[in-house]
Order: structure tokens, then sequence, then C-alpha cells
């Protein structure tokens, strides 16, 4: 390991003390965790905002005159605007507070759905998309008699964006696709698959799921029309996430849940809908949630993104590297050593040992402390795509250190011998 290049870095790897999880054990050995793609752990600051709010200000939000409720709200409003400023959003109309990735994509798929879809219609996504950038588009289809096409992928993990001109019809209503796969961290092409939709005049969904913890998101200069991430993968408390949309798109569409606080009035003969963005809000929003994500989002802005996108994908090329000295052991993606720093890859690192099953890895792993997933990653599409039935994956977070890339190593060299052994 070249230790000088990690120590440019000892602001970012002072924050992990921010991370009292990470200070624990696990069957008695100290915690690596290697899972920061299905959650990451949550800073001090955040579950002390949650803690403070519930102690101090709890309200329900927007509906009483009463001190707590205004205060209430004006956390969760204040988050909005902070919301808006991480993505560089034009407007707090364009930002809508939902429960995460998964239900911002259901959202957009029946709003967008209703007013634009008809028997016939087309849906792009990827061959790498999370299920829950699958599924919502495949319902749709279902309800209204419409198909999905799918971009395809290199062998190396890399769309073929160059195949998506051909893709796109007069029937094609939107390109929807990840920002960053879950499976192998591969960056999508996103300025030629929003250039070759666009010139076609059709919109397109980012799943950003994967790249909002990771890098400065700029949703005008992406120039996406749509644009998904979770709270949870972000630092933030899990059960709140945003769905992004342009105003003139979001402007045109029907509501999603029906319910309080997206009405105007209400007879039993007719209901107007409030304005943008409660008009996709239905019911009590999780206003603690949403002033938690804030602060996790300021959090990040103190920490620095730029600095943590740096540090990532040093730590990240560094894995590569190391896992790559593994005899026999195979990576999904990452087609390049300096992939990661060379902007192609987010901290997310997919492999397999064989002929070993990757259940049976990550189950050796994790009796040495070392957490981290197996299986499918919810995108079996991919898997069919890389031959395989599962992985496992490490994914990193800025407080992840290149020691504990050693202990993973190392880790993985003793499972192999354990499973070597018994399969003697
Ligand atoms: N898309 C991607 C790319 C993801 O990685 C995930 C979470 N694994 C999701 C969508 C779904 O996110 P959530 O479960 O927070 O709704």
């Amino acid at each position: 390991m070249n230790q000088d290049i990690f120590d440019q870095y000892k602001d970012i790897q002072a924050r992990r003390a921010d991370f009292p999880i990470l200070q624990r054990e696990v069957y008695g050995r100290p915690l690596v965790y290697l899972d920061n793609a299905a959650t990451t752990q949550k800073p001090r600051c955040v579950v002390e905002a949650m803690a403070d709010e519930y102690y101090n200000v709890n309200a329900n939000v927007h509906r009483g005159v009463h001190f707590l409720s205004q205060q209430a709200t004006d956390l969760h409003e204040q988050a909005r605007e902070r919301v808006r400023k991480f993505l560089n959003a034009r407007s707090t109309n364009e930002i809508i507070f939902t429960r995460g990735t998964t239900e911002s994509i259901n959202l957009l798929a029946f709003s967008f759905g209703e007013k634009f879809c008809q028997a016939g219609d087309e849906i792009v996504v990827s061959q790498l998309e999370h299920h829950s950038n699958i599924v919502p588009w495949q319902m749709l289809c279902e309800r209204k008699g419409m198909s999905l096409r799918v971009i395809p992928m290199n062998d190396d993990g890399t769309l073929c964006a160059d195949q998506l001109p051909a893709l796109l019809t007069d029937r094609t209503r939107l390109v929807a696709v990840a920002h960053a796969s879950n499976v192998m961290g591969t960056i999508s092409p996103l300025a030629e698959i929003i250039n070759a939709a666009h010139s076609r005049g059709i919109p397109v969904l980012v799943d950003g799921a994967q790249s909002a913890p990771h890098q400065k998101i700029d949703v005008q200069a992406l120039g996406c029309d749509f644009f998904a991430f979770s709270g949870h993968k972000a630092y933030g408390p899990t059960g709140v996430g945003v769905l992004y949309g342009k105003e003139n798109l979001l402007e045109q569409l029907p509501p999603y849940q029906g319910g309080g606080e997206m009405i105007k009035n209400v007879t039993f003969e007719r209901t107007t809908y409030n304005d943008l963005p409660y008009r996709f809000e239905a019911g009590t929003p999780d206003y603690v949630g949403t002033h938690a994500l804030a602060v996790a989002l300021d959090y990040l802005d103190a920490v620095g993104m730029d600095r943590i996108q740096a540090y990532e994908r040093l730590l990240t090329d560094y894995a590569v590297e190391q896992l790559r000295g593994i005899d026999g052991l195979e990576i999904y993606g990452h087609a390049g050593v300096s992939g990661a720093a060379a902007g192609t890859s987010e901290p997310v690192v997919s492999f397999n040992v064989p002929p070993f099953h990757h259940l049976d890895i990550g189950t050796l792993l994790d009796f040495q402390g070392v957490a981290v997933r197996t299986g499918h990653h919810c995108a079996e599409p991919l898997m069919h795509r890389l031959g395989v039935l599962g992985t496992v994956r490490a994914s990193f977070a800025f407080y992840n250190t290149p020691q504990e890339v050693d202990t993973l190593v190392a880790a993985i060299e003793i499972a192999k011998q354990k499973l070597q052994k018994k399969s003697k």
C-alpha cells in the first residue's frame, strides 16, 4: 500500500470517529463494514438530530397553527431547500419527498404512465438495473399493454450506450437508467444517453441511489428530467427518499396517492389537488426523517463531496488491485485498474472465487467480522448476463480504510483455504 497517498486523506479518515457503530465488534472481531451500497452507517449528528426533534419539537407539519407545528414545518421545508441545493435543482417545487428510491420510481411509473403512456408504447431501461428500476416499469407495461426495451451491456460491465439510438422509436416514452450499478459500481455514460433520448424529445429518469452518496450531483448539468435517490444510502435515516422532476413535467402529472396534504378542496363530488410538490405527498410525511436527511447532507458538505469522491475512488482502486492478487478471484466490471480514479466506477466491487459459492465466502467473511453482501443484489437480469447466480459484493464508504481492505483480502484467503480443505 502506498501509505503516503492515503496519508493525504487524514481529514477524511478522522471522520470515522463520528460513527459510533464502527467501534463495535462482531464475533469478537472488530467490525469491518463493507455493505455500504445496501445502507450506510449514520454519523452521530444525524441520530442526535432525530432524537432532538422527537424530544423537543415533535408535531405534525403543515396543519397546526401552534408553535411546535410551525417549527416542525419549518424544519421540514428547510430540508426540502437543503435537498434542492444538494441536487442543484431550480426550485423546491421540483423536490418530492418519498420513502426512498423505490417509491420515487413507483410514483413516477404510475403518474407518468397515467399521463403519457398507452398501449403499444415503450420504456427503455438497461441491462444493469436494480429491480426497483425494472419492476415498476414492467407493471406499467402490464397495465397498459406496453413493452420494455433494454440497453445491452458489454462484457466489461459498461453499457452499450451507442446502441441506444437504435432502440429509440416513435413509441418510446421514457428512458430509465441507473447512474451507477449497485453490483459493479459502473457509472453509466449519462451524457450520451440523455443526448440520444433528448434528441428525440424523450425524457430520462436517472436512478441515483448509488451515485448520490459518492459524487456531487447537479441535475441541471446532467440535464436529466427525473432523478431518484435514497436518504439511507447517503448517511441519512431510513424511510426518506427523493424524487426530483423538472417542474414543467411534474406539473402535468396526476397524483400518485390520495389522502391528506395532497388536496386543495374535497367534496364528495370532486377533489382539487394541491400545488407542487405537495400534490405528490399524500399523508403525514416523515418530517423527522427529512430534517435528519438535511443534517446528513450538511455533514457531507462539511466533509466535502470532492474529498469523499477522491478518497473513495483511491480506496476502490486499491481494493481492486489487492483483490486481483487473489488466485482465482474473478471481478465483475472494473475493466481497468485505476478505473475508479478515472471516474468510471463508484466504490462497489463484486466478485466470485470459483468454484466456491458466494454465500459460503460471504458467511466465512462474516465470521471474521467482515460484513459484505452476497446474492443477486436485486439485479437478476444482470446476474443472467454475467452468467452467475450471485456475487460477493464489497462496497465502501469514506469511513473505510485501506487496512480494512487488507482485512477483507486476508479474510478471503482464509475462507478459500477453509473451503478448499472441506472440498478435499
Ligand atoms: N436502485 C439502486 C441502483 C439501488 O442500489 C437500490 C438499493 N439497493 C435501489 C434502487 C432501491 O433503493 P431503496 O431500497 O432505498 O428504495
